[in-house]
């Protein structure tokens, strides 16, 4: 057979079941997101201006006289910590998520910090500040965490400070804890989730709860971007669980908002 009949059996073959050319796509078509945040000045910048409004606010507060231990409680991946490689190679071996290759990622433990965060928590640890770590990455990640926060010599970066899921995905009950015994002058994180139950509870409107709390954020609530994934995520597919991905695309391109 000639090599020009082959390639256009090839061509017949695909263009007849599209699946297979679906197939040959990543689930979640995020490739600009992860480029974002590997490539542009402004995703720096972005975060930059997340921590510095951190530190001005963390300055402001502390000016409160106020005998109970302070702590600043940020969450880990995206905050802390860029995971961005990790959805790259996802990108580049054309698959999906999955929380082995999540957990091997993790497990190198090799992951950079996201801008302007070393300084901040350092900052706020020499203002005598405790850091907690509050995070949904599983338990069985805590060693490598742990290495890979110390080994950019993040403060608190122990068992004590770093509490990561234990049966759910809800931070709520591990900021309580810490409230308990501390001060909460901040809340840091890349997910609505991070600083409060009410943004994706049901019965509630994000958008309506964004809205209420708007002068909370840059103040009490720290927000750094996340093109990548998110809570935000599953409002798309409006509660729908074990979609394939190729509904899932279908879900996302019905909610763009066009003119
Ligand atoms: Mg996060």
């Amino acid at each position: 057979m000639k090599l020009f009949q082959i390639y256009l059996w090839v061509f017949v073959l695909f263009c007849t079941y599209p699946a297979l050319c679906i197939a040959q796509q990543p689930s979640r078509d995020y490739t600009n997101a992860v480029l974002w945040q590997q490539r542009s000045g402004e995703y720096r910048a972005l975060c930059f201006q997340a921590y510095n409004a951190a530190r001005f606010s963390l300055d402001q507060k502390l000016k409160r006289v106020d005998s109970r231990p302070k702590a600043v409680i940020v969450d880990i991946d995206e905050t802390v910590l860029d995971n961005s490689p990790s959805s790259g190679e996802d990108i580049l071996r054309n698959r999906s998520f999955s929380l082995d290759e999540w957990k091997r990622w993790t497990g190198l433990a090799q992951a950079d910090t996201v801008p302007g965060a070393p300084s901040f928590l350092k900052y706020a640890a020499s203002v005598g500040l405790e850091v907690f770590y509050v995070s949904n990455r599983d338990p069985s990640e805590m060693d490598a965490t742990i290495k890979n926060l110390r080994y950019f010599d993040l403060p608190d970066a122990d068992t004590a400070h770093i509490l990561l899921r234990s049966d759910v995905s809800n931070k709520e009950r591990r900021r309580n804890l810490v409230s308990e015994t501390h001060e909460v002058l901040l809340l840091v994180g890349d997910n609505l989730s991070d600083f409060s139950t009410v943004f994706y509870q049901e019965g509630k409107e994000t958008f309506d709860e964004v809205n209420r709390l708007g002068f909370l954020f840059g103040v009490s609530f720290i927000v750094l971007p996340n093109p990548m994934y998110g809570d935000w995520e599953q409002e798309l597919y409006e509660g729908k669980r074990n979609l394939t991905d190729e509904e899932k695309a279908e879900m996302r391109k019905k909610k763009i908002i066009g003119f």
